[in-house]
């Protein structure tokens, strides 16, 4: 059988200590030189295109192979036990065109081993990730993209004895770090880290366990077991199980936890970047709030909901029943959140009192500014030492109530008129207690940019993102700034104050039906909002009446060929309303800490 590999300087040294010397088969080998210089590590300089040099190598050997079967290799990774009997098994089973080994829980596959017969599907499909590293500077999340979505391409997974360092558990591994290891290993790929001495040491581990024998590999996963727990390890089964799942089955409707479900359409400052403040939220949304009885039925009904964000469109605070709201979220064990933003400009003291109470968990607050010269600047309206009154009010809440509730966070959008305040609002959120988040301003989201950043070097440093505004970040990262903003469509639906679902935050062209008048089951498995979840995923054209059409993160996608991928909007954990009893009814900061970490051992243990 052919074996293909590439490497470049930066990992010669894994392919003659580590790849080269584990061969057990008697491969008709071909080693290909790239000379990108560079460090090796993911995405930094030479990454991209040594991944571009291996697609085309694999483009090339598809055409001299025609009709054949062929391995490709990458050379971090090493072999326990022949390989060749089972990979051929693996390909001929149902006649597949590529099978590889599994990369992570949520099913994807991973390119840097993979048994491959040479036809013009799998041709396409090299063609297609070739093209696709261009914008993408990768080639792993195109790769299943395609695969997911390429009709009449059989593909699937190598058996597990083929893994990778996050088959199994997808954490990014340090030094040291243990990963499980199947029963009778065939080889592993130490993947998921960055750094070749990290890939070193992943291999020399992976090889001293397996050296020791079964009591070995048990006795490191049952560590890894107790460190990670079993939930990750039950996802690859049943990924396994599975198979290589299409696109449309991502899009099946769950019922989520966690949702967003806006207390106001209405704010009293004009920002000038505001789609609220210049109207054009309230001309499609409406210009309201939440109403309490709608509040109640609707937690009433849904009884599975735990996790409420309260804030998108408009101001929280106005809500006048927003006490009330609190207070019935509390006696539901709801926990609520008003994470988007909050300016707290108005407040009543009702308000403040409820929101440490009923034990809101986290307020973020939006002060663009440590002054009220700056501050006004774009919170046109508002009043900088009001908020920060507010703020200590909370506090003082706080104390007297011996709750830790509201966590407080300072949000701080960078813009050119307020950079050098940075510094000093950071200092003052400490002062107060508050976490501090420097953001990128909306550019020309909403309209022309407002007061564009000069201090390129600042913003890059101060938002920890390396990048200056949302424009760099595209270009860097390949995906719009707010991309993540898809994934509240599965995983965080959000609602607008009159019940229509809008399944993000960002839409406010359209609706997927009301969910006061006909429950979110019915609107989460609407026929529309499922087009809306093919078309995030890059499986279905763009249709006028799904508001994503009109949206710039779907224009970014389209453009980039970026879209959502299965991993990403995969369930996550949501705590239930059982633990939100708990946290409510415990009064002090190290009992709730203590009882997060057992609950954080148990849920490891199930
Ligand atoms: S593309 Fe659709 S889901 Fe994504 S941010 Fe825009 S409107 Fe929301």
């Amino acid at each position: 059988m052919k074996l293909i590999s590439t490497y470049t300087d930066s990992h010669r040294r894994l392919k003659d200590e580590w790849f080269l010397p584990s061969l057990q088969d008697h491969y008709d080998l071909s080693l290909f030189h790239c000379g990108v210089q560079g460090s090796g590590n993911y995405m930094e300089a030479g990454w991209s295109e040594a991944v571009a040099f291996k697609s085309q190598v694999l483009i090339d050997a598809i055409k001299a192979n025609w009709g054949g079967v062929f391995v490709y290799a990458d050379v971090d990774l090493e072999f326990f036990q022949p390989a060749e009997h089972i990979l051929r098994e693996s390909i001929e089973d149902g006649n597949k065109d590529i099978v590889c080994h599994l990369d992570d829980p949520s099913g994807n596959l991973s390119t840097g081993f993979f048994a491959l017969r040479a036809n013009e599907r799998t041709l396409k499909l090299w063609e297609e990730v070739r093209k696709a590293i261009t914008t993408e500077r990768r080639d792993q999340h195109a790769f299943n993209r395609l695969v997911r979505r390429m009709d009449g391409l059989r593909a699937g997974y190598l058996p597990s004895r083929f893994f990778g360092a996050g088959t199994f558990h997808p954490i990014q591994r340090q030094a040291g770090a243990r990963f499980l290891i199947p029963h009778s290993p065939i080889m592993f790929h130490a993947n998921w880290t960055v750094g070749l001495d990290n890939k070193a040491d992943l291999l020399q581990r992976a090889k001293r366990i397996v050296g020791h024998g079964p009591g070995a590999i048990a006795a490191n996963n049952a560590i890894c077991y107790l460190r990670h727990g079993v939930g990750e390890p039950h996802r690859a089964r049943a990924a396994y199980r599975q198979g290589v799942r299409r696109p449309a089955e991502w899009s099946a409707p769950r019922r989520p936890r966690r949702v967003a479900l806006d207390a106001s359409t209405a704010c009293q400052l004009k920002c000038p970047s505001c789609p609220t403040a210049s109207g054009v939220v309230g001309k499609t949304l409406g210009t309201g709030f939440l109403k309490l009885e709608h509040f109640k039925a609707f937690l009433d009904a849904h009884a599975w909901i735990s996790q409420i964000e309260l804030s998108n469109w408009g101001e929280a605070f106005l809500n006048p029943e927003l006490p009330h709201i609190l207070a019935y979220a509390y006696r539901r064990h709801v926990a609520l959140t008003i994470d988007n933003g909050a300016n707290l400009n108005h407040a009543r003291a009702e308000a403040l009192d409820a929101l440490v109470k009923y034990r809101l968990r986290r307020l973020s607050c939006s002060i663009d500014g440590a002054s009220q010269e700056t501050y006004a600047v774009y919170r046109v309206r508002g009043n900088f030492d009001r908020v920060i009154e507010n703020i200590k009010t909370i506090n003082r809440l706080k104390r007297a109530y011996r709750s830790p509730y509201p966590a407080l966070q300072w949000q701080f959008v960078a813009f050119g008129h307020n950079q050098h305040e940075i510094g000093t609002a950071r200092a003052m959120a400490k002062d107060l207690g508050m976490a501090f988040r420097c953001k990128l301003s909306w550019d020309d989201l909403y309209g022309p940019a407002f007061s564009p950043v000069t201090d390129r070097a600042l913003i890059q440093r101060e938002t920890g993102l390396g990048v200056a505004d949302r424009r760099e970040y595209e270009e860097q990262r390949g995906r719009s700034y707010i991309a993540a903003a898809c994934h509240q469509v599965w995983l965080s639906p959000q609602i607008n104050a009159d019940g229509r679902l809008l399944g993000c935050s960002v839409n406010h062209w359209g609706d997927y039906g009301n969910v006061f008048a006909d429950g979110l089951e019915a609107c989460l498995t609407s026929e529309k909002l499922a087009y809306a979840k093919a078309m995030l995923m890059g499986e279905k054209e763009a249709r006028p009446d799904v508001p994503c059409t009109s949206c710039s993160v779907y224009r970014s996608m389209l453009t980039r060929d970026a879209w959502v991928r299965p991993d990403e909007v995969a369930p996550r954990y949501v705590e239930g309303r059982r633990m939100n009893l708990l946290r409510n009814r415990l009064r002090n900061k190290l009992a709730i800490a203590a009882c997060e970490k057992l609950y954080g051992m148990w849920r490891k243990l199930i």
